[in-house]
């Protein structure tokens, strides 16, 4: 059964996002979804403008994702790649040949003046995702993270370096004055929205650090709801566990009820995590114990339905 006239909005990241949004659109039509997505990850390589996370969303909504990567089309080959390797280029960026024709059209719009969501928009409807999907900000935001060697963007630590290092600090450079895209302070004021299981540093910070969005979070008209990335004290993918420890965080369902406080009503967490509810709830969140592991198609759309109904939203599981 299918929701038919709410509307709802995801904020989210890359991978986790991503694996969340396909339960979402099991329960929910996709004409009534707003997803807010992270441009902390962008950089321009190449020449290239690429958004990790806008096109995680892209490919796997669309279905031509790169399911066990994560990441990337389905079959992509890396010929451009392995060429410009061959030529003696510094290439460490892993970019498919089907995915530098996606980033070639994008860089095409925004060298001419065309705003990130406008190409975002255009993207998506080139390729049938049938949601919405905005970044946060059309305006230039990096995430910086700051190592024992000093401070990098976003992809030379978590890419080039393989995320090895030890995070002592973030910094999200251009938040300052950058403004929300259009659409995405008022989508806000949906109904229901919902935080997706996603870094909450380095995913849904940066969304959170683009002025106005915190304010229009806390002082939602409807209902919020976030699904914790972390089970059993462990990210399930990637390094949030890792990064919450070093920054001084609780690297626990209560370090991201922390972390939301104010911004949420509720948080699902997973059943191994049921003894931690009254600390969560000591934030003025209401814990929801759920399965909350994404292994297949139907754990997916069970953990959305989960997020759906705390938000208030009655949605039957098939
Ligand atoms: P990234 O930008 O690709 O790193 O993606 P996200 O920030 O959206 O997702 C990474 C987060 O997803 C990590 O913190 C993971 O712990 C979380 N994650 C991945 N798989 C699952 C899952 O099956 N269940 C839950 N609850 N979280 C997950
Ligand atoms: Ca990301």
């Amino acid at each position: 059964m299918r929701v038919a006239a709410t509307d709802l909005t995801v904020l989210a990241g890359g991978v986790g996002a991503a694996r969340f949004l396909q339960g979402v659109c099991d329960c929910v039509d996709r004409s009534r979804i707003t997803v807010v997505g992270n441009v902390g990850d962008d950089l321009d390589v190449h020449g290239l403008h690429v958004s990790p996370d806008l096109d995680t969303v892209l490919y796997t909504l669309t279905g031509e994702i790169d399911e066990e990567r994560g990441w990337g089309v389905r079959g992509d080959t890396p010929r451009a790649l392995e060429r410009a390797r061959s030529l003696g280029a510094d290439a460490w960026f892993w970019l498919g040949d089907l995915d530098i024709g996606l980033h070639m059209a994008r860089t095409e719009w925004l060298a001419a003046g065309e705003p990130l969501s406008v190409a975002t928009e255009r993207l998506g409807r080139a390729l049938g995702l049938g949601l919405r999907l905005v970044p946060a900000t059309d305006d230039p935001l990096r995430t910086m993270v700051e190592l024992d060697a000093g401070e990098v963007d976003f992809q030379t630590y978590y890419v080039r370096r393989g995320h090895a290092d030890a995070v002592r600090g973030l910094r999200f450079a251009g938040a300052e004055s950058a403004r929300p895209a259009p659409g995405v302070i008022e989508a806000l004021a949906a109904p229901v929205v919902v935080i997706a299981p996603s870094n909450p540093l380095i995913s849904i910070g940066p969304i959170l650090a683009v002025p106005g969005v915190r304010r229009a979070l806390e002082q939602r008209p409807g209902r919020a709801v976030a699904v914790s990335p972390i089970v059993a004290g462990e990210a399930l993918r990637g390094p949030a566990a890792d990064m919450l420890r070093t920054l001084g965080h609780d690297p626990s369902p209560v370090g991201v009820a922390a972390l939301y406080a104010g911004l949420v009503d509720s948080l699902v967490i997973d059943e191994r995590d049921a003894d931690l509810a009254a600390g969560i709830r000591r934030l003025g969140i209401e814990p929801v114990v759920a399965p909350a592991i994404m292994r297949d198609a139907a754990s997916r759309r069970a953990l959305a339905a989960a997020a759906l109904e705390a938000g208030g939203l009655a949605v039957a599981v098939a």
